[in-house]
């Protein structure tokens, strides 16, 4: 099977959209990525079980308006290009770019297009399983039951040590997606990066680092060009409104602003709030920790 370049799929590019790609040009790209970071000779998986594990995880993810797998191949391919042209995944490693790959392709898996609270609210079985960052553990728990799935076990030529790193790794990114996760840390991380204390041979640091790199690729449709934003800006707003929907029709209470229809007046101001209060402020931190890292030549 011919795979094109990364070039040709423009995996490169910070303003990358999935529109004009189809489902098995979307596989395919993800066949690109895992060649290009060699991970399929790293980690001697079998191209036949990478193709199929591939095809269960887009499988596993519904077909619901916003949080689907054409949101998880995106969130990807900007993981792969902040860590290939920036060159980070020689700090990461290939274990680590292997654990990321795999979490931003899982990490929204079996979304069924309502957030942490409304399983709270709707007292779902989830939520009684998980009291925080529910979804997200049902993501993580849906990932590790493909990976060890038969035929799906990319992971089966790992050593133990490997297997069970790329595991925490994994879970570790996974978890970090959940927002209310990424408020508790940034405080102490924005902290560091400013007083320029990030010592990437720490773990503990190196864990933060992965972490906000995932809140950073989630939530990158909003650095992406107007065109392409507004578009996914409506279809998170659709899916929104769907469980602000449910709220009122099954569960009798008055959604949130954002999430109820009748307030979409509100939607530009709340988008700018969005911007203001959660995005900006993830990619400066980003942009000092950038400069420190290439400024102390980690990689040189
Ligand atoms: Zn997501």
């Amino acid at each position: 099977m011919k795979i094109a370049s990364a070039q040709a799929f423009r995996l490169y590019d910070f303003k990358f959209d999935d529109f004009s790609l189809d489902d098995e040009g979307s596989l395919k790209a993800c066949l690109r990525m895992f060649l290009d970071l060699d991970l399929i000779g790293r980690f001697h998986i079998e191209y036949e079980v990478l193709c199929r594990w591939l095809l269960s995880v887009k499988r596993n993810y519904r077909n619901v308006t916003y949080h689907n797998w054409r949101h998880a191949f995106n969130v990807a391919q900007m993981m792969f290009a902040i860590i290939t042209t920036t060159q980070w995944w020689k700090v990461l490693g290939e274990l680590e770019c292997l654990a990321l790959l795999v979490a931003c392709l899982c990490h929204d898996l079996d979304h069924r297009g309502t957030n942490n609270s409304f399983q709270i609210k709707a007292s779902s079985p989830l939520a009684q399983l998980y009291t925080t960052s529910t979804m997200e553990h049902h993501h993580f728990d849906q990932s590790v039951m493909i990976l060890n799935s038969c035929g799906n076990q990319i992971l089966g030529n790992c050593t133990p040590d490997e297997y069970s790193r790329v595991i925490s790794v994994l879970e570790d990114a996974i978890l970090a997606t959940d927002l209310a996760v990424y408020f508790r840390k940034r405080g102490g991380f924005f902290a560091m990066v400013k007083s320029k204390q990030c010592d990437l041979n720490w773990e503990e640091v190196r864990e933060q680092v992965r972490g906000m790199m995932m809140t950073v690729c989630d939530i990158a449709a909003i650095t992406k060009p107007w065109p392409t934003q507004k578009q996914v800006a409506e279809l998170v707003a659709g899916e929104f409104f769907e469980q602000g929907d449910i709220e009122k029709q099954e569960l009798k209470i008055t959604p949130i602003d954002m999430m109820n229809r009748e307030k979409k007046d509100k939607l530009p101001v709340m988008q700018v709030g969005f911007i203001d209060s959660i995005c900006l402020p993830v990619y400066e931190v980003c942009i000092c920790l950038l400069y420190i890292v290439v400024s102390c030549k980690i990689w040189a």
